[in-house]
């Protein structure tokens, strides 16, 4: 079959679905790689090292998607992309589908199959192909990265003739993918971490990357068992325990992370005005919820603000973008793996297993029919 990934459109969108690397390793399944001229530039790939992987270099978007057999992208495509599906394509990519119902009709009105990415089951077997996890950790990582730079000062204690320096203290809250590379990140610079979730589970993982776990002694912190280990929402008399915890560490930390998030609702708001405005100037907040609104009441997202006391609110929603080669290199690599996946005998033949439940689970379009939500996973 012949792969191809697209020029990403999207306004500042700096990543690429196929590099050099994963090219060659997709060849090894028997299929061929197409790349639009220029897709990679951005991530750090040129023509030529698309060229030297036996990747065929395209002239124009149109001629890509006319080309390839399987379209790789990173963003859902926009409207315009979604014209040049055409029955029989597959496209693979972030989607979204809940959240772009418009696009999930077109795509099934022209008979192209989707594979998104975001709906990868989170289940053992699937952790190579979960992009969701591969940018969450650079998110994380890139937090700590921006909050450094904003930070006018050392992450790790010092002493020196010119002086004795403290550690940053650092406040990391919500420890999933992102919050745990943010720890683990900040720990390693040498601050001194603290870090909260509602689902106490994690207090061991924070604990064993050097960290400390804010404990609230509650009755009703969850276990996310019956949330398939996503945390719910919690009730007013929880999350006020949790507010006066964060009242009480506002005075006291320089940088704070925060990446709390609730499947398929607006993040919910736990940095509040009075807890930055109890922050001493210099300190930095970065909010890794700002797309889905934000953690901290003063996030504004894609920006960069500067609070009246001097603290600086990072709402950029770009983090894996910032690191595109990074990002690229990882994403990529998932969507090798789903095409391994696809290809069984790895004779450049795409076998699509609706049996299967990863690729069950992703698929959104196939054969004319919308497929998703799908049936919840058989295994673990
Ligand atoms: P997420 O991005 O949905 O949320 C980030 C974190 O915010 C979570 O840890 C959540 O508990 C926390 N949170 C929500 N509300 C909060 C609040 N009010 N206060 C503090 N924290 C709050 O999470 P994620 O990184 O996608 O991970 C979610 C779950 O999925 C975890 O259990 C993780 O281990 C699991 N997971 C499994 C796999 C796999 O098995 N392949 C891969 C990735 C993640």
């Amino acid at each position: 079959m012949k792969i191809g990934a697209p020029k990403e459109l999207a306004t500042g969108e700096a990543r690429v679905a196929l590099t050099p690397d994963s090219a060659q390793l997709i060849q090894k399944l028997g299929h061929e790689c197409l790349i639009e001229t220029g897709a990679g530039v951005a991530a750090g790939f040129d023509d030529e090292a698309y060229r030297d992987a036996g990747v065929t270099v395209v002239e124009s978007a149109e001629a890509l998607w006319r080309e390839a057999e399987v379209v790789i992208k990173v963003r859902e495509p926009s409207e315009a992309e979604a014209d040049l599906l055409r029955k029989g394509q597959t496209l693979i990519s972030f989607f979204w589908p809940a959240q772009n119902e418009a696009l999930l009709e077109k795509s099934r009105a022209k008979g192209a199959t989707v594979i998104a990415m975001d709906m990868v089951p989170r289940i053992s077997r699937a952790q190579k192909m979960d992009a969701l996890s591969s940018m969450a950790n650079i998110a994380g990582y890139r937090a700590v990265i921006e909050a450094g730079n904003n930070f006018g000062r050392f992450f790790t204690g010092q002493v020196t003739a010119a002086g004795k320096v403290p550690p940053a203290k650092v406040l990391v809250i919500g420890a999933g993918v992102a919050g745990l590379a943010a720890i683990g990140t900040a720990t390693s610079l040498g601050a001194v971490v603290r870090a909260f979730d509602v689902r106490p589970e994690v207090a061991e993982q924070i604990e064993s990357m050097g960290a400390e776990f804010l404990f609230l002694d509650f009755e009703e912190a969850q276990d996310g068992s019956g949330t398939g280990g996503y945390a719910a929402p919690s009730s007013p008399e929880f999350r006020e325990k949790q507010l006066a915890l964060f009242r009480e560490q506002a005075p006291e930390v320089d940088i704070v992370i925060t990446t709390a998030l609730i499947p398929g609702r607006p993040a919910p708001k736990l940095w509040l005005e009075d807890m930055v405005k109890a922050m001493k100037p210099g300190s930095v907040i970065v909010d890794l919820a700002a797309e889905k609104g934000g953690n901290c009441d003063l996030t504004v997202p894609n920006e960069r603000v500067v609070t009246d006391n001097g603290v600086v609110v990072v709402g950029y929603t770009d983090f894996p973008s910032r690191m595109a080669t990074q990002s690229s290199l990882l994403y990529a690599t998932n969507i090798r793996h789903m095409l391994t996946d696809l290809t069984p005998e790895k004779d450049g033949a795409i076998v699509h297993d609706m049996e299967d439940d990863v690729i069950r689970g992703a698929t959104v379009t196939h054969q004319g029919e919308i497929t998703f939500p799908p049936p919840p996973p058989k295994v673990k």
